[in-house]
Formats: C-alpha cells, structure tokens, sequence
C-alpha cells in the first residue's frame, strides 16, 4: 500500500503491472505505477493521453 500523491488516499496494488496508469479511487487523479517493490505511485502527465490527436 502507498499514498496517493494527490489526496493521500491509502492505493492498493490489484495486479497492477510497472508502468500502468489508473485513477485514484478517491480523487480520480490519474496515477502511473512506478515501481512494485516496493509499490510505489506518482501522479501520471496527462499529456501522454492525448498524444496523437
Ligand atoms: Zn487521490
């Protein structure tokens, strides 16, 4: 478990991969895996997203 580094909301690893992006479940930032061991977040730039458009 870690904090979010939003909200400090308590995040849970659920098969969460290095790497994946997912929003926080109490402030919906969205959140990139940084590293699993141990498990580790920060907030995810949101201009990856719209790359390509
Ligand atoms: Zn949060």
């Amino acid at each position: 478990m870690t904090l979010c580094p939003e909200c400090e909301a308590a995040v849970v690893n659920h098969d969460l991969i290095a790497g994946e992006i997912f929003p926080c479940v109490d402030c919906g930032t969205d959140l990139e895996v940084t590293t699993l061991e141990p498990f580790a977040v920060q907030t995810a730039p949101k201009e990856a997203e719209d790359w390509g458009e």
